[in-house]
């Protein structure tokens, strides 16, 4: 394959744009890390060095030193796209010993498949190690698209390794390597077979961006609970309506602020947060909708189950040991608390009446639940 072939442009130029591509991401801080950008700007300038003339064995040289840098680049790229640990130090000594066998293949033998199956069989290594970390942590379709491309290329790289070192007598000689039949295909399997893999690498990236986004646009930073745009979000999604609905505010929170400070109110706001969804439950919906006030949505719940749930809020509330906080009395909480009625599409009327219940409890004298209608719960009835 003559350098005159327009075939041998195609791979350092998609790679070389995909490349620009994850770096301008990168710098945007919609990619996470530099790996991505650098192992496959390292994989287009492998590509064009046999664009050009140049020394044979100083070619063979960097081209496996790049090729190498490329997969340690990649591994490390998956290894945070899957939150997988990433066997930092096992790696460099595995690039060190690949480096000295490389120096000893290309400088040492002189042979040229050496060379290739050396760097086939290190691009493999790294890139396998990554594969195996990342194929039972793929969950996104996007993220298992990544891992099936990923299996290609190792497929490709190891079968190229094996076919070109047994079953091959080409030249050994490193001046041979451009018009090599090895060559030719190396261009054709990337262009065709392993050009899914910067695409789907972007696509995962793209796709694990936009869900941290939307993460944290619908979630609220000081107790992690949903925000009003989570909450809304979180019961769209199933088309569930029947449940109950709390709607809980901190009793003269004012006062904490104005006694300890504003820190000190983000503490005791976080601290009941942690209360509302340990005592709601895995399946419950739970918000903050602003300020001190909380919204909980347990689906499928009557309100017997709902009262008893606002009632383990208000005692687990009012029983903490506040003193760790700096308060010097107890905190606690008035709740509301309504159903979903048959007909309503939505909890959004529910919640209507559990707050006018949540301020019918406040004027009562706070510390209590109330159904809506004003009632005050059984519990509550009991206990006064
Ligand atoms: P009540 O018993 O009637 O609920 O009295 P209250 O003092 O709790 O009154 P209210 O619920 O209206 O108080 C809300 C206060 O919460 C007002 C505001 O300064 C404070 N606040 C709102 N958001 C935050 C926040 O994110 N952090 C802190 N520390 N305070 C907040
Ligand atoms: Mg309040
Ligand atoms: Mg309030």
């Amino acid at each position: 394959m003559g350098s005159s072939s327009i075939i041998v442009y195609v791979p350092p130029v998609l790679f070389g744009l995909v490349a620009l591509t994850f770096l301008v991401l990168w710098q945007q801080k919609i990619v996470t890390n530099w790996q991505w950008g650098a192992g496959f700007a390292q994989t287009a300038l492998g590509f064009s060095l046999s664009t050009f003339p140049i020394e044979p064995t100083f070619d063979a040289f960097t081209s496996g030193m790049i090729f190498i840098g490329a997969a340690y680049c990649y591994s490390s790229a998956v290894f945070e796209h899957f939150q997988a640990r990433s066997y930092d130090r096992e790696r460099q000594w595995f690039v060190i010993t690949y480096t000295l066998l490389l120096g000893y293949f290309v400088f040492g033998l002189q042979s040229l498949r050496y060379q290739l199956f050396l760097t086939d069989i290190g691009f493999a290594c790294l890139v396998g190690m990554a594969l195996v970390s990342a194929f039972s942590k793929a969950r996104r379709n996007a993220d298992r698209w990544l891992v099936a491309s990923i299996g290609l290329v190792f497929v490709d790289t190891v079968a190229r390794a094996v076919y070109f070192f047994f079953h091959t007598d080409g030249s050994d000689n490193f001046s041979d390597f451009v018009d090599s039949a090895y060559n030719l295909a190396v261009h054709v399997t990337t262009i065709t077979i392993c050009m899914a893999f910067p695409f789907s690498a972007l696509v995962a990236t793209g796709v694990a961006a936009l869900e941290r986004h939307r993460e944290a646009a619908e979630l609220d930073p000081l107790t992690s609970l949903f925000n009003r745009r989570g909450f809304e979000a979180a019961l769209g999604g199933d088309g569930t309506v029947e449940g109950a609905v709390l709607v809980c505010d901190i009793d003269h929170f004012k006062q904490i602020n104005d006694t300890l400070g504003h820190a000190a109110g983000d503490a005791v706001i976080a601290a009941v947060a942690d209360i509302m969804r340990q005592v709601s439950g895995d399946d419950a919906v739970t918000a903050r909708f602003g300020g001190e006030e909380f919204v909980v949505f347990l689906p499928g719940r009557k309100l017997p189950e709902a009262l008893i749930a606002g009632e383990r809020v208000r005692q687990t509330v009012c029983e903490k040991d506040w003193r760790f906080f700096g308060l010097t009395h107890a905190v606690t909480v008035s709740i509301g608390i309504d159903f979903v009625r048959d007909g309503e599409r939505d909890p959004h009327a529910a919640i209507a009446r559990a707050d006018r219940a949540l301020y019918a409890a406040k004027s009562a004298g706070r510390n209590r639940v109330f159904e809506a209608g004003n009632k005050a719960s059984a519990t509550q009835l009991a206990s006064a």
